[in-house]
């Protein structure tokens, strides 16, 4: 399954790489670096692609276009046994007749070694089931049963793991803990791993880079707090949590700030926050994350400090979501925004009919290009 002789470290590095089906594009000509030794999670919404690039990287399917590299190997043309990856799927594909120490020793066994007992115990306990060797797949819960189908592919060394929605099929407390598991895995072993998902939260909780996707394009790649701080469209700025994006009118660029209108009020925002660089007279949409904005009764307004941007509006509706309340606000100038306030911080005045004031640091502000990424 997996090649153990190959110890060639580095990066896999796709340049080109494009599937088409007939008339269809499902992956459009793609660069992608995955570090060595990292979690890289391919996100996005259903039919995006991402299934196809991680099966191109497995070789269960061949690139229309383009080449695929471990390392300094060339892997393109291989098929899927002679990469040194393995594949983790939703489906965990355990063999029900088999005890999960043999599920785990199969691929061992396979290539005619016949000492597997150390080898099966290490990854029993890297996976903490240690005590449920003798058990048939049946027995396990399916948090557990997916613990087995990582250790199987990992048994081998597999250079790189790739995963594909392999939480999928587990309910969301257990997908929360299976996400931590997973990440102490990846860490413990150092292999890299390359986990499909349309999970946005298991994304940003287990990998060091995400590669956002949307009709078969990459529209953004980086760490997670970096997406999330900068999309760069909207698509991205929407797909990661929720977005302010107020329509705005660029006004003036100079010493590193951008000023804009939006609606006749003014706003600031860094330069190098803004995708592309955008001029005077050029439409802008200016975001902002709902849990950086503060909300005051319009009463408290003068204690503002004059450098922050700033809405006034009214609070149109208000939902206790926890440890924050969530308000939803129609302001004249900035449209309908949404705002996380900490529930530390409660003001009864702030219910449905208040006059508000929106503030927020122009800082926590970025720029996108309303042209660029869909919604
Ligand atoms: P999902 O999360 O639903 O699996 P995905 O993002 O992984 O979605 P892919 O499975 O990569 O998406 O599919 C991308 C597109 O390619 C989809 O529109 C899909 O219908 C199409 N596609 C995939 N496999 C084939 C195939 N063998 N023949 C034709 N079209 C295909």
């Amino acid at each position: 399954m997996t090649d153990t002789t190959d110890t060639t470290g580095g990066d896999v590095r796709l340049t080109g790489i494009s599937k088409a089906y007939g008339s269809f594009t499902a992956v459009h000509p793609l660069d992608l670096t995955v570090p060595n030794g990292s979690f890289f999670a391919l996100l996005g919404a259903s039919g995006c692609g991402k299934t196809t690039t991680l099966r191109m990287i497995a070789g269960l399917e061949d690139p229309s276009t383009g080449t695929i590299r471990l390392g300094d190997r060339d892997v393109t043309g291989l098929p899927p046994h002679k990469r040194p990856v393995n594949t983790v799927f939703q489906s965990y594909a355990l063999f029900p007749h088999l005890t999960i120490f043999e599920n785990i020793a199969f691929g061992l066994r396979r290539r005619g070694i016949r000492s597997v007992k150390k080898q099966v115990g290490e990854m029993l306990e890297l996976v903490q089931l240690g005590d449920f060797a003798a058990r048939r797949p049946h027995q396990l819960s399916g948090g557990q049963q997916q613990r087995v189908a990582v250790a199987r592919a990992l048994i081998n060394h597999p250079r790189v793991l790739l995963l594909d929605e392999p939480l999928g099929a587990l309910d969301l407390k257990l997908r929360r803990q299976m996400q931590l598991e997973l990440k102490r895995i990846q860490t413990e072993v150092g292999i890299t791993f390359i986990h499909v998902t349309h999970d946005q939260e298991e994304a940003m909780t287990m990998a060091d880079t995400v590669a956002v996707m949307n009709g078969g394009r990459v529209e953004q790649q980086g760490a997670p707090a970096e997406l999330y701080e900068l999309p760069r469209t909207t698509f991205v700025a929407n797909f990661l949590g929720s977005s302010n994006l107020i329509e705005a009118t660029v006004t003036s660029t100079a010493g590193g700030e951008i000023a804009v209108t939006a609606g006749g009020t003014k706003l600031r925002l860094p330069a190098d926050r803004c995708a592309g660089t955008p001029a005077a007279g050029e439409k802008l949409l200016a975001g902002v994350r709902p849990e950086k904005m503060s909300l005051v009764h319009a009463d408290d307004a003068a204690g503002i400090d004059a450098s922050r941007n700033r809405f006034t509006g009214t609070i149109r509706a208000a939902g206790f979501i926890g440890v924050s309340t969530q308000y939803i606000v129609d302001s004249p100038a900035g449209g309908t925004l949404e705002v996380y306030v900490q529930n530390l911080e409660h003001d009864t005045r702030l219910t449905p009919g208040a006059e508000v004031v929106l503030h927020w640091n122009p800082a926590h502000t970025f720029g996108l290009d309303p042209d660029r990424g869909t919604d």
